[in-house]
């Protein structure tokens, strides 16, 4: 069985394909503390790509309330319950989250989808991945549980001693908004577990496939996907997923001249929560050093952006910045042991990361590298026991022609209307 290497695991691990990488690989950063669940992005994706008969209940891209949300119902939890079962007590990580991008979030000493089939198969042939199949009254409610909260002692998180945003501790309920999609993953568990090899990662740029004439239906992708974004569609008997908007990232839109565009579900989204790239990678799928990529600052500089649920074993390519209201326990088992470290960071962001924050959502063309150009300090303040400065630095975006898209400060321009032009429009 070959083995492949995971980074985001920190170690080798199995899997039925030889190690390969695309030439860049599509990934995209949602920062979740500024998500308001308007499920734009989730209808700019219905209404270009899944609005035929059949398609009624695709959503490939979907917001749901965590924690007691999901598409379908419960599908974290039970892949989850599932991996515990096989390995009781030891889905663990080890070490601690450092610079190394090989492994920046120490290893996973656990199993993952991939692993646990053949730790258990005692001499049967194992299946290829870990999973389950949903029955249909757990797709039946893409927004169930929307806006329930949790209640009870779980503590928010914990800092250090004057660190406390003010109100932090006095809430003990909390949610929030997790949107996804398919994360295009360097290790995709449905094309593992497809037995007519139907799916494929394209070369170029990573994005995930099902090729629809080599599709049976068989539904073994819908089975093994632990995040659960390959579909059934019962009117052609073969099974859907996101496309990641591929024409788009191929610079085919007329609107960016051939440059990489935004696929729709990032360019819709009201709340400028969602950035997509395109990144560079190595033999080992690890991230090759581009540090002007924003992309690339928010997983690897800032370390602000974690991967979602690294532990089972896929390489999601989708990141998050993590809620800073929710209880730390629930960020590690989502995000993994980075969460405190991303969460501290996102509280007290330098100069850097908060100009590079101001990127999101001010064009629709993919960002390939950013630049700074210093300006004044505008405000200075004590913050949980800190000085923080604020600085209306410049940041300049460039399309991968190296030309420039946009340019935005971080204190918003006022524009005072000329008097000659009250009350018209
Ligand atoms: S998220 Fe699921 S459907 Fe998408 S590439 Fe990964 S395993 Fe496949
Ligand atoms: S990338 Fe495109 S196909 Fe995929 S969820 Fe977003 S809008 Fe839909
Ligand atoms: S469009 Fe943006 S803000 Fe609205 S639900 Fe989607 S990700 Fe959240």
């Amino acid at each position: 069985m070959p083995s492949v290497y995971n980074w985001q695991l920190g170690r080798g691990m199995r899997y039925p394909y030889e190690q390969a990488s695309p030439k860049e690989q599509f990934a995209f950063v949602i920062n979740i503390n500024r998500c308001i669940g308007c499920q734009t992005c989730t209808m700019a994706c219905k209404s270009t790509w899944t609005f035929a008969k059949g398609q009624e209940h695709m959503w490939w891209t979907n917001v749901e309330t965590k924690p007691y949300g999901g598409y379908p119902q419960h599908w974290d939890v039970q892949i989850l319950d599932k991996l515990e079962q096989a390995n009781p007590g030891e889905q663990r990580w080890t070490g601690t989250p450092n610079g190394n991008p090989k492994k920046p979030y120490g290893k996973f000493a656990g199993k993952n989808v991939f692993e646990v089939p053949h730790a258990v198969a005692r001499g049967k042939q194992p299946n290829q991945v870990l999973g389950y199949l949903p029955p249909d009254e757990e797709w039946r409610f893409p927004n169930i549980y929307e806006d329930t909260p949790q209640h009870g002692e779980s503590k928010p998180m914990e800092f250090g001693k004057g660190e406390e945003l003010s109100g932090d501790k006095k809430h003990k309920a909390w949610f929030f908004y997790l949107a996804r999609l398919c994360n295009h993953c360097s290790y995709p568990a449905c094309l593992a577990a497809c037995p007519r090899t139907a799916i494929y990662k394209r070369p170029e740029d990573g994005i995930v496939l099902i090729d629809q004439k080599e599709c049976r239906g068989y539904r073994k992708c819908v089975e093994a996907c632990p995040y659960k974004k390959s579909l059934y569609r019962g009117t052609t008997r073969t099974s859907e997923k996101c496309i990641g908007c591929y024409p788009r990232v191929e610079g085919k839109d007329p609107e960016t001249g051939g440059s990489p565009m935004e696929t729709r579900c990032m360019a819709a989204c009201i709340g400028q929560v969602r950035m997509q790239g395109l990144v560079k990678v190595d033999k080992d799928n690890a991230w090759v050093e581009d540090r002007q990529n924003p992309l690339y600052y928010m997983v690897h500089v800032a370390k602000v952006a974690l991967p979602l649920y690294p532990q089972l074993g896929t390489e999601p390519n989708g990141y998050y910045v993590p809620p800073r209201w929710v209880p730390l326990p629930y960020l590690e088992q989502m995000f993994g042991p980075g969460a405190k470290q991303a969460v501290e960071r996102y509280r007290n962001p330098d100069r850097e990361l908060l100009a590079v924050l101001q990127l999101y959502r001010r064009s629709n063309q993919i960002i390939s590298r950013f630049e700074i150009k210093e300006g004044p300090k505008v405000y200075e303040a004590e913050r949980n026991g800190k000085k923080y400065e604020m600085y209306d630095d410049t940041v300049i975006a460039f399309n991968r022609g190296g030309k420039e898209i946009f340019r935005t400060q971080v204190e918003e321009p006022v524009y005072i209307r000329p008097a000659k032009h009250q009350n018209s429009i």
